[in-house]
Parts: structure tokens; sequence; C-alpha cells
């Protein structure tokens, strides 16, 4: 049949995220999400939320929540776009700042819906690969970067766990000629953020998610920080309503509990630093993470075989095919004893 698709759409695989399969016991450490409970704030406004109020349309722009938001952050509420997802906040950013004419750059290998939102656009892509031994920045990256219109920066980076020096990444926000998106989906597990550069810097936006920290991926909330002018222009690329009543009540709630937010983290982390020493025992390879989830090889460095084998055991980690990435899988931080389970299915695997 005739496609009356643009080319580029006909031309794009359309982005695969991980599976959600329904298998009875699995154990599913395959999208990063968190294995806590969202703040019990988040119940509450959930059993106490008046269905009468669903007759209205939500507030479009999201106000009480950016004011919310920008009050702990030190920031404007100009300074703030909330979004269905940190998607949602990337696929503005995509239609505002790239196009043919006008390509993306981003890490190699990095999160991968970026590379199905260039070609949405029609827009080139620099991949600007990390070290395959240790997943670190290339020296010349402004230089491989210098034709690019949009230099996404995910930090800590996905799927390899790793973070970048800090000072490193100013230096590059100063120089880059272009806008530099700091993409922060995990930042709340890592040992410092980008946050600040959103204000210092007119070219620069940092995101976030109430995905992964808050325990609320199945709502569909993200946010970005930059300058106003730079926030101004996005929001004229958002669906008029993006965000939904229900969900701007929940992320306030969620948002203000920050002793809850950070004894969560806290409990992430310390399973985290669990499974990396355990798994280095057996004979991975582990790259240092500052994310809920470690990027890890096996002994015989294949991912393939690990994660179908893990599979056989109702055990679903994510597997990245690839020569570097293929080496490795990627395991989601969950709770201890789903940890301990992981591993136990792991020594017999390996043997140890
Ligand atoms: N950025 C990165 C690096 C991610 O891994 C993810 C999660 N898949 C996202 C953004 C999107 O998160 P969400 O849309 O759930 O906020």
């Amino acid at each position: 049949m005739k496609s009356y698709f643009r080319p580029e759409i006909d031309a794009m695989a359309g982005y695969v995220p991980g599976e959600q399969p329904k298998m009875a016991n699995l154990v599913k450490l395959n999208t990063n999400e968190n294995p806590y409970p969202a703040s019990p704030r988040v119940r509450e406004v959930i059993a106490g939320f008046d269905h009468a109020k669903l007759r209205r349309y939500p507030e479009p722009m999201a106000d009480t929540l950016r004011d919310e938001i920008a009050g702990v952050l030190g920031v404007k509420r100009e300074n703030i776009i909330a979004g269905n997802g940190s998607d949602d906040i990337l696929t503005m950013t995509f239609r505002a700042f790239t196009a043919p004419d006008r390509p993306l750059a981003c890490l190699d290998p990095t999160y991968s819906l970026y590379f199905e939102l260039a070609k949405m656009q029609g827009a080139p892509v620099i991949r600007i690969g990390l070290d395959p031994e240790d997943f670190s920045m290339p020296e010349n990256l402004l230089e491989q970067a210098a034709d690019a219109n949009l230099l996404i920066i995910t930090r800590p980076n996905a799927p390899t766990g790793n973070s970048f020096d800090r000072e490193r990444m100013r230096d590059i926000c100063r120089k880059f000629d272009g806008i530099v998106f700091f993409d922060e989906a995990y930042a709340d597990f890592a040992e410092d953020n980008c946050m600040e550069f959103a204000t210092e810097f007119d070219n620069v936006i940092v995101s976030r998610t109430f995905s992964k920290s808050y325990s609320l991926a199945g709502l569909r909330l993200g946010y970005a920080v930059g300058n106003p002018k730079v926030i101004e222009g996005l929001f004229k690329l958002k669906d008029s309503y993006n965000l939904d009543m229900l969900t701007q009540e929940i992320g306030r709630a969620a948002f203000a509990d920050r002793d809850y937010l950070r004894e969560c983290c806290e409990q992430v982390k310390a399973t985290r630093a669990y499974l990396d020493a355990e798994l280095k025992k057996i004979g991975f390879r582990v790259v240092p993470s500052q994310t809920n989830f470690l990027f890890a090889a096996p002994p015989d460095e294949d991912g393939g075989n690990y994660f179908r084998r893990l599979r056989e055991q109702a055990i679903i980690v994510r597997y990245f095919p690839g020569e570097v990435t293929g080496r490795y899988v990627r395991i989601t931080i969950g709770t201890p004893e789903e940890m301990d389970h992981l591993l136990d299915v792991t020594r017999a695997i390996y043997g140890k």
C-alpha cells in the first residue's frame, strides 16, 4: 500500500519500552522502577479525591505544582515546565530544537528514545561514543558536538549508570553554542547534579522525573528547569492539558514529602552497594553506578545468555544487544530479598 506518512515517520522503528510481562512470581528488574511504594501522602490524596472535581479541566500550566517545585528549588515558576513523564518534556524539547538542519548530539550508548525523537524531526544525530572500557566521555566532546543545536547529556547515564565530572559539565555549558539538556532522570540516586546550571546559564535545561525516586512511574510526571525564555518556548509546544488533575495533586503530595524521598533513595543506594559487591564476588564486572540500576557484565561477558537464563527463572532484566552493550545486562535495584534471589540464581548459573 502506498504510504501517506512523512518519510521521517516511515523511517522510525518506534521506541520500544521495556517489557511489562504479566507472569506469576515475576521478579521485575527491567525498567528501573522503584521497589517501594510512593509516599503514604499519595495514598491519602487518592483516597480523599473528590471525583466531582473531574468535571472541570485541570490547571493547563500546572501553576500550583510549578510554584511548589520552584519554592523547593529556589527558582521561579517561570523557570519550570511540567510534563506527562519526562518523555513528554523530551518530546517538546525535540520539537523545539531539532530539525533537518538542526542536529542532535547525544552520548552512545544512552537512552534510546532520543534516536526515535530525532527521526521524528528528521534531525541528524551526532553520536558521541563513550569509552568502551569505562563509559567515560571523550576529551573532544565539544568538537564532536559543534554542529549540533541540542546536546543531551544523560547524567547519570542510562543504561551504563555512571556519571561525569560536574566541573566538566559547567565548562560544556559555557562553551557549547546551542541548548545543553541534562536528562537527570536518576539524579536523586547520584552524588551530585547539574540543577544549578539551569539558572546559571541561559542555554541549559535540566529535566527530572517522578518515575524512579518518587516511585510513580505509573502516574507519568516529570519537569524541567531552565531560563524563562527557553521554558516559555517549550510551553508553546506542549499539549493543551498535558497533566491531568489527579496527577498534579498526587505529584504535589509526593514532592512535599522530602523525608520519605530521602529514606527511599538511601535504601536503594544501600541495596545497590550490596548487589555490586556480591556480583563482583561471582566474577562480574560492574560499572560504578549512581542510579537505581547496575550495568553488569557476567564472567563470560555474554549478556544475552545471562538475560535468557534469568528469564527462564522468571527474573526479567534488560539486555541491549550490541558489540559493547551486549556484554552486559542492566539490573534494576529491587528489594534486598529480590537481590538475594537474583544472586542465588546467578551463582547457580555460573557454578559459584
Ligand atoms: N530519561 C531517561 C534516561 C530514562 O531512563 C527514562 C526512563 N525510561 C526517562 C528519561 C523517561 O522517564 P519518564 O518518562 O518515566 O519520566
